[in-house]
């Protein structure tokens, strides 16, 4: 062998070993943690509770006017009989109708309270699908495995499980230290900002000067995440953000005319060139923090040898980036995503469109707003006489949580207590949730349902055969009340 060769040899054994010390120490971080308290939990009257309230069709409408709002009475007043220790020692309004807001008092008024977040409403159940049903929707069949129904994991399921930790909390004397707030807007489901329940709630913080520590809401879940010899853990995706929510129509005008004697390009050809220079210039993308600490989180649970690549994270970050661009669900982690979805143009086959007209669908990164988007429509689109409009019912993306508060420390600390194959991970929330309405009084809001589903069943969320296992509700339980037991405190 000779020198140069004897030199490469050597570099690369030291850089391997540098890897192989790398990766060794590649590790999750060490936390001190508090003993955990074994909490009771009451299982049957949970699965009880959960199975009758998914019987009320709580379906909320856009306008208050067009609001069927019995069922709404009905639940409330279900909410009264099966929970007689909350509604005896917490304070309850409504700060609009339908919304309920419950104030459990805590001995010190001078820290700011905190919030556990939740919507009543449910989505409709999709014309012609009732018989694909293997339960009907609303009958919240308990099958011995599973509770059936609309809402049993989108978020009766969440609601329930809050009342019954605190009736349990209050059946064992629990006094917060802090005043805790149970929030349940009524219509979360129909996006329609301008009577939302969250809204009018978070007014009412507003006006009565109160600032909250911290909101707790859906959003975040527990998966399992096993992939055999690499790794066998179960991900808390704790959602710290949401994106945000756009339409756009983009229009191209033109003669139109009979079909007979049609131009090179009708109006719909010219609009094909404008779709296609909207999906050629995507958004550009970005392994922000959040993301990061996503896939540190994860890659530190890692085994041999992938553990020796994850180490380089941050020297393999170009690569990722790339690798997730081609990734549908992986690139809506990393970038505003662009979907064309709905297109129209004339409305005879013989007619030459004098307008031709398409949908296009953006969920925004946090950082880029609706005006971003009509600004990059109007520089990618080459065609300068196409007409954009951004549709209402937009919402820009939520403001990023810190993960270095003390309500993500503890959840950090109660997730890994009661599992300790836990691995708790910021995460990116795609849809929306009430709890962006909460920013201009909080600035510490997680997205997290503390139910342990298998990403297939997640799927059946707003579909057919929503259901919830019920060997989920014991350890959701647990959480809520140790949420509130160590957050409520100073
Ligand atoms: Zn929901």
């Amino acid at each position: 062998m000779n020198k140069k060769a004897i030199a490469v040899t050597a570099s690369v054994a030291a850089l391997s070993a540098a890897n192989a010390v790398r990766a060794a120490m590649y590790k999750p971080e060490k936390r001190e943690l508090k003993p955990y308290i074994a909490e009771e939990v009451d299982i049957e009257r949970f699965k009880k509770n959960l199975s009758d309230a998914i019987k009320i069709p709580t379906i909320a409408e856009k306008s208050p006017d067009d609001m069927n709002w019995e069922p709404f009475e009905r639940f409330h007043a279900f909410l009264k009989e099966r929970y007689p220790l909350v509604h005896a020692h917490l304070s309850l309004e409504e700060p609009v109708q339908g919304s309920l807001l419950y104030r459990w008092k805590g001995k010190r008024d001078d820290l700011d309270p905190i919030a556990l977040l939740s919507h009543q409403d449910v989505v409709p159940i999709s014309e012609g699908t009732w018989e694909d049903w293997t339960y009907p929707p609303f009958d919240g069949y308990d099958d011995g495995e599973f509770i059936w129904g609309r809402g049993a994991l989108d978020m009766k399921n969440h609601l329930i499980g809050v009342m019954e930790s605190v009736e349990s909390l209050l059946a064992e004397g629990f006094e917060p230290v802090r005043d805790v707030y149970l929030c349940f807007g009524h219509n979360e489901e129909v996006m329609s900002s301008e009577h939302s329940g969250a809204i009018a709630m978070c007014r009412y913080f507003k006006e009565r000067g109160i600032h909250l520590d911290c909101v707790i809401d859906e959003g975040g879940a527990i998966l399992p995440v096993n992939i055999k010899g690499v790794i066998d853990a179960q991900l808390a995706g704790i959602g710290i953000a949401e994106k945000g929510y756009a339409d756009f129509t983009v229009s191209v005008n033109a003669k139109g005319g009979h079909s007979s004697q049609p131009p090179k390009h009708s109006a719909i050809g010219e609009l094909a060139e404008v779709i296609r220079d909207i999906e050629n210039h995507q958004f550009k993308s970005e392994l922000s923090p959040m993301i990061m600490e996503l896939f540190d989180s994860i890659g530190r649970r890692t085994s041999y040898p992938v553990r020796m690549v994850l180490c380089n994270m941050p020297v393999l970050k170009p690569v990722i980036k790339k690798v997730m661009e081609m990734i549908p669900p992986a690139a809506s982690l990393i970038r505003t995503t662009t979907g064309v979805t709905m297109a129209s143009g004339s409305p005879a086959p013989n007619v030459l469109p004098q307008k031709a007209s398409v949908n296009v669908n953006f969920r925004m990164y946090p950082g880029e707003t609706v005006e971003d988007v009509m600004k990059h429509l109007k520089k990618v689109i080459r065609n300068k006489n196409v007409e954009i409009v951004c549709e209402p019912g937009w919402k820009n993306p939520s403001k990023i949580s810190p993960t270095d508060s003390r309500c993500f420390d503890a959840l950090r600390d109660i997730c890994s207590c009661m599992n300790p194959k836990s691995i708790i991970a910021p995460y990116l929330v795609m849809g929306g949730t009430d709890a962006c309405h909460y920013e201009d009084v909080c600035e510490n809001i997680y997205r997290y349902s503390p139910f342990l589903v298998d990403t297939s069943l997640l799927l059946c969320t707003h579909g057919t055969n929503e259901r919830i296992p019920i060997s989920a509700l014991a350890d959701a339980l647990r959480f809520f009340k140790l949420y509130i037991r160590t957050l409520s405190n100073e």
